[in-house]
């Protein structure tokens, strides 16, 4: 059977930017049916940056919360936390020693996250895409829904399943298709439409998180940076304007429809009264997962419990492949 796997840092909360272009994908493949899909908290790629233990506790139970309140299904998804299910960074040990240096070392996920500092930055963060590999391998999975921005590391994943393939001289690792799709597959930051709306920046006025309130959300789109033309009637003339396009893809993508109908329905309206629409259904479309989130919140033990029967279940995937991976390296076991 055709298989997904795909996965959320718990480092920090979700944002409208994960949820329009990861979240809402998942749970559209799982309602399909055509796939058995597997989703995970990637804990162990959180702590790839700095991490206090008890936020990562809380980030964790709230992602879990996140992913029930938009409709995951743990009965028909297998819904986990990375480091339960250990098979993942054992996999990625074989991975740190099938993939070179080279390949991370083009990765433009690594150079905008080290920095100018990369001295500084965590050996972990440079082998991020071998654990995500890992993962990814660890289940044999044949699709991966991800953002526009995980397009390298997919990539990667193939590189590094068809080179252990090579080097070992087995047909064992498939290569993964990756699935991109939806109208704001890259939702981009509210301060500044040439940068990814991200749950770790440092300034939470450019994003919206899922956990934001209506006012929040009115503040924090009605001060979204725009230009003051109004609206045009063509997508082509968007892109001089990174800012307005950002917000046209992010209200087609709640709204689902594509982004020029929405031009066909509001061109040459002022940016002020379609940030107050965009606003509006923002809200609309968050409250009810919010507020489900919070209500799943108030017994995190039953989340608890949740996360152990769903590692439970993907150990009876990751267990044999394992195995059978350690066999063909060579391993005695
Ligand atoms: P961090 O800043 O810690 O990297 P993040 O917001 O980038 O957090 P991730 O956990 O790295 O979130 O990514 C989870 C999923 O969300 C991935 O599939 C990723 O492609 C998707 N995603 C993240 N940010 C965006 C965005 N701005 N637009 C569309 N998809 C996104
Ligand atoms: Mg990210």
């Amino acid at each position: 059977t055709p298989r997904v796997f795909s996965g959320i840092q718990p480092s920090g909360g979700l944002t409208l930017g994960n949820y329009l272009g990861a979240m809402k994908n998942f749970v559209q493949m799982q309602d399909a049916g055509d796939f058995e899909t597997i989703y995970c908290m990637v804990d162990l790629h959180a702590i790839t940056v700095w991490q206090d233990p008890e936020a990562l506790r809380r980030n964790t139970r709230e992602l879990c919360a996140g992913y029930l309140a938009a409709g995951i299904d743990p009965e028909r998804s297998i819904l986990i936390n990375q480091s339960q299910v250990p098979e993942h960074a054992q996999l990625a040990w074989i991975f740190n020693c099938v993939a070179r240096m080279g390949w991370m070392g083009r990765m433009t996920q690594w150079k905008d996250k080290a920095g100018k500092n990369a001295e500084a930055a965590s050996l972990g963060l440079f082998a991020y895409p071998a654990l995500m590999a890992a993962d990814i391998l660890v289940y044999h999975t044949t699709h991966v829904p991800v953002g526009d921005d995980q397009k390298q590391h997919l990539e990667l994943t193939r590189d590094i399943a068809t080179k252990f393939n090579h080097d070992f001289g087995v047909e064992f690792f498939p290569i993964t298709e990756p699935v991109i799709r939806g109208a704001a597959t890259r939702v981009m930051s509210l301060r500044d439409g040439t940068k990814k709306m991200s749950k770790s920046d440092p300034v939470d006025a450019s994003r919206i998180n899922l956990t934001d309130d209506a006012d929040a959300i009115a503040k924090k789109v009605r001060k979204a940076k725009t230009d003051p033309e109004p609206l045009p009637e063509s997508v082509d003339a968007l892109e001089a304007r990174p800012d307005v396009r950002n917000l046209v893809n992010i209200y087609a993508a709640l709204a689902d429809v594509a982004p020029q109908a929405v031009l066909d329905e509001k061109a040459g309206g002022q940016l002020g009264y379609f940030k107050q629409d965009l606003a509006d259904l923002a809200v609309a479309k968050l409250a009810p997962i919010s507020t489900e989130m919070s209500r799943l919140m108030t017994d995190p033990a039953e989340i608890d419990r949740m996360l152990a029967r769903g590692a439970e279940r993907a150990r009876e995937i990751t267990v044999p492949i394992l195995e059978r991976t350690y066999e063909i390296v060579g391993m005695v076991r």
